[in-house]
């Protein structure tokens, strides 16, 4: 199978829809931005053994290289429109490429995504860039650098389930809820979009709560008092490992993909998911943790982990 043909089957998908001037087949794609609106590019890129276990299936790879880019625009408060996709992997294999192409491009319709085009090569290993396009009205994007004193920090969802499923997967013993927290992420697009206006700052949880809170805390020359005992954390994942276990993959726990946002109002009911007020923005920098008001010491504070 050459390239030209592994892109026929399985990525071309004919059909542009609006926006689409020029899709899969040219040189390079041509897509029209709505008036109004300036484009948001992200890209992630996701290697073999080191962002995803060996043993995922394709559909699952193909499905999380996607939407670890649309939680990014989501962060943004920005509307995914388009996405181009670089592939390499070390053969062609013809069912390993059909589970991959349906998970990647069922993450997209999801939020209307198009495949306009990308780059097949071969490499040792598989690695997956996803590079996406979004657009947001001018202006009104949600940086990091806004937070201020006084700001309530939100968090959506739940956090640490993620990293909980990924150790099910590499050694077993979580439930599936957990496995699939970390192979199928829910970027959180449309509530990402709603923030628009109200969230003074926004970024989305990819490398942990407290590291990704801490970058926009930097990004906004602000500090931040945290409790502890309010963290999001599920019924599977407070089944599955003890309470300092459970803290410590609700902090430093990477991949969940939900965002983290401050705001000086009240934000929108996101109604099917969670949202809880996890803190406040002060002035200073990082991070105070409390749990019942008493500060909290860790064993390692570089890694966190609880005593
Ligand atoms: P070029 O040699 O000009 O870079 P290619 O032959 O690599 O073009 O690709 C032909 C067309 O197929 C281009 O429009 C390119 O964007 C698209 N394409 C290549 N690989 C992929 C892929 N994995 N997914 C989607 N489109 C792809
Ligand atoms: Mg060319």
């Amino acid at each position: 199978m050459d390239e030209f043909e592994i892109i026929r089957r399985y990525f071309d998908r004919g059909i542009p829809t609006e926006g689409t001037v020029v899709g899969i087949g040219d040189d390079g794609a041509i897509v029209s931005p709505s008036p109004g609106k300036q484009l948001v590019a992200v890209v992630d890129t996701l290697v073999e053994d080191v962002h995803f276990p060996a043993g995922l299936g394709p559909d699952d790879i193909g499905y999380r290289a996607v939407a670890v880019n649309l939680s990014d625009v989501a962060a943004m408060g920005a509307d995914p429109r388009w996405m181009t996709l670089s592939l390499a992997m070390p053969v062609a294999n013809e069912r390993w490429l059909q589970y991959f192409s349906e998970g990647l491009l069922a993450a997209a319709a999801e939020h209307a995504v198009q495949l306009v085009g990308g780059d097949t090569t071969s490499a040792p290993q598989i690695v997956v860039s996803v590079q996406v396009l979004g657009e947001v009205e001018t202006g009104r994007a949600i940086l990091r650098n806004g937070a201020r004193p006084g700001d309530t920090i939100f968090v959506t969802g739940t956090v640490g389930d993620a990293a909980a499923g990924l150790h099910g997967l590499e050694h077993g013993g979580v439930p599936k809820e957990l496995a699939s927290r970390f192979s199928r992420p829910s970027a959180r697009v449309r509530y990402g979009q709603s923030l628009v206006g109200i969230a003074t700052a926004a970024i989305d949880i990819s490398d942990g709560l407290y590291a990704d809170l801490g970058k926009l805390l930097a990004a906004s020359g602000v500090g931040a008092e945290i409790d502890i005992g309010s963290l999001p954390i599920s019924t599977a994942l407070r089944e599955s490992f003890p309470v300092a276990e459970q803290r410590n993959f609700a902090l430093t726990g990477g991949d969940d993909y939900e965002l983290c946002f401050t705001s000086a109002s009240d934000p929108p009911d996101p109604g099917f998911m969670a949202l809880t007020a996890i803190g406040t923005v002060v002035e200073g920098k990082g991070i105070n943790c409390t749990i019942d008001g008493e500060p909290v010491e860790f064993d390692d504070p570089g890694y966190l982990h609880f005593k």
